[in-house]
């Protein structure tokens, strides 16, 4: 069995985004030379997702309304957490709800998606450099 590994780098320059990262993937796959297999692909952050979903106009716009209304970033001072001194409460809620990794079988060299599946990652607390995981293990 074959196992690959990289860590995708990002500088999100706004608070909160959504990018999309398939063919980020995409390439990790070739270079993985794996035909058969899984391909698994995680934020390393406890703020950030990696999802699948449409890259449909407007989608994300409605993620971000609905993440807004389920966990308001101000005020500040309604999240026990940001007793801490930090101000990413609501970041850690909205990564919740957004998920923290995804699996896609690899076939026949290829992400083996249903239709217009494709993956994104959702920043909640940017303006650093923050990792996503992807790991692919077959043959
Ligand atoms: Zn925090």
């Amino acid at each position: 069995m074959k196992s690959y590994r990289k860590e995708l780098w990002h500088t999100i320059p706004t608070r909160r985004a959504f990018i999309n990262i398939t063919s980020q993937v995409e390439e990790c796959l070739r270079e993985s030379g794996i035909r058969e297999g899984l391909c698994l692909v995680n934020a390393m952050h406890i703020t950030a997702s990696v999802f699948i979903n449409d890259d449909e106009h407007g989608l994300h716009q409605d993620y971000e309304d609905w993440l807004e209304q389920l966990a308001p970033h101000e005020p500040i001072g309604r999240y026990r957490h940001n007793l801490t001194g930090e101000d990413n409460g609501d970041a850690h809620l909205k990564r919740q709800v957004m998920g923290r990794e995804v699996v896609v079988a690899v076939t026949g060299g290829r992400l083996d998606f249903g239709p217009w599946e494709q993956i994104f990652y959702g920043e909640f607390d940017g303006r650093r450099r923050k990792r996503v995981l992807v790991k692919i293990i077959g043959e």
